[in-house]
């Protein structure tokens, strides 16, 4: 499991950053690595709140709860999320509630996963207590399949 922090730039950009534990965001955080994805300062610290995700990856920014950008910048960055999502997780289509509870029971391996749920479906999920996060709205589904 990762642990998912919401963070804030010293500009009140809100982003997100998954990372392995509470000491890989210090770790990260002390040698200026983390950085706001809309102006890049590394004047970036953590709100109270935290949620969890099924990934093993760290370092991966989405972007919710953005201000507004422009056009162009925001082709740019769902253009650089899709890319990332893609290269980085596998695509179980509709099986994606059920791969995430297996994974959760350890009846498969661990890994970084994209796929379909429904509205119940994610629902029975929390209630087992496995979190999963939605993909930004404006990720462009094509390039994903
Ligand atoms: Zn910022």
């Amino acid at each position: 499991m990762m642990v998912v922090y919401d963070l804030i730039c010293d500009s009140e950009h809100q982003f997100e950053g998954w990372f392995k534990s509470e000491s890989d965001y210090l770790e990260q955080n002390k040698q200026g690595i983390l950085c706001c994805p809309i102006c890049n300062s590394t004047l970036v610290h953590k709100l109270p709140s935290a949620s969890y995700i099924s990934t093993k990856k760290s370092q991966l920014v989405s972007q919710k709860n953005m201000p507004k950008k422009s056009r162009a910048q925001i082709d740019r960055i769902v253009k650089e999320f899709s890319s990332y999502i893609t290269a980085n997780t596998e695509d179980v289509g509709n099986q994606f509630a059920e791969e995430a509870k297996k994974m959760h029971y350890g009846e498969v391996v661990e890994r970084n996963i994209r796929g379909n749920a429904s509205v119940d479906e994610v629902k029975s999920l929390k209630e087992e207590g496995i979190d999963v996060v939605p993909l930004p709205v404006l990720v462009d589904k094509k390039k994903l399949n």
